[in-house]
């Protein structure tokens, strides 16, 4: 996968240099390559943003720069253009999945009051947000966005199908782990998972990852097909007013 990122602060990115993002693009599953937005500055101040017309707070990112940049990424690699805004659709991991199908995107990180209105609306496919606060740069919710993708693509991950287990890949929360050592002064691992009986744990999680999505997430319960062995725990739990 090829990724491209418009960005004011280059350097940022440098934080995808370590664990298992730089493995990834050594190995050549993926390429980040930044694209820095002041190179075309529209004057030798390296000019990039200016006040907003009609008055109020603030600077904003220029059009000019931004399309000269978005025009330096070959057209065959320049794929979905993304801009990452607190005004985007919300990310989930449904959306990470089917983001890291594809063989290229295109990042415009905003900085400031954001970036002039004209590329939205004439150069960017879609608006990603990573939740409801404001970030002072795109360029950290680009990297969070990078990272999950990134997850998701065969051959980034030691273990090829530890994804397929995570939070969210079947709509619950993961259950609780433990590792050495089994006991912790007076702290215990549930025993069932020092038993060896493979049915046994196999079953254990899946309801401790129930129980812990009820507990604190109750709201996906309502977005996946429960079984029936699944709704009859929760009715008993919901009777038994666990909370
Ligand atoms: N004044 C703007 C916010 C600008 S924040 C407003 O009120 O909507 C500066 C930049 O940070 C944005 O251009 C965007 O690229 C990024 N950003 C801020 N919050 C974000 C979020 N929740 N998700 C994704 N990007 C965000």
């Amino acid at each position: 996968m090829n990724i491209n990122i418009l960005t004011i602060f280059p350097e940022i990115f440098d934080a995808l240099n370590s664990g298992v993002l730089s493995k990834s693009q050594k190995k050549n599953i993926i390429s980040i390559n930044t694209f820095d937005i002041r190179e075309n500055a529209i004057n030798k101040h390296n000019q990039v943003d200016a006040r907003p017309y009609g008055g109020g707070e603030g600077m904003v990112i220029m059009a000019e720069p931004i399309i000269k940049t978005i025009k330096q990424v070959k057209k065959n690699k320049l794929g979905k253009v993304i801009y990452m805004s607190p005004q985007g659709k919300k990310l989930n991991q449904k959306k990470v999945i089917s983001l890291s199908k594809l063989k290229n995107i295109t990042i415009v990180c905003g900085r400031y009051e954001g970036i002039d209105q004209r590329v939205i609306d004439n150069y960017v496919d879609e608006e990603i947000s990573l939740g409801d606060f404001i970030l002072s740069g795109g360029e950290y919710a680009a990297i969070c966005l990078i990272d999950a993708i990134s997850r998701n693509i065969p051959g980034t991950l030691g273990n090829k199908y530890s994804f397929l287990k995570d939070t969210f890949s079947n709509g619950l929360l993961k259950g609780d782990v433990y590792t050495k050592p089994e006991k912790l002064n007076s702290m215990t691992v549930p025993e069932v998972l020092l038993s060896g009986n493979h049915q046994k744990i196999n079953s254990w999680r899946e309801e401790n990852s129930l129980l812990k999505t009820f507990l604190k997430r109750p709201d996906l319960l309502k977005e996946i097909k429960l079984t029936k062995k699944q709704k009859k725990l929760l009715e008993e739990w919901s009777s038994k007013a666990i909370l």
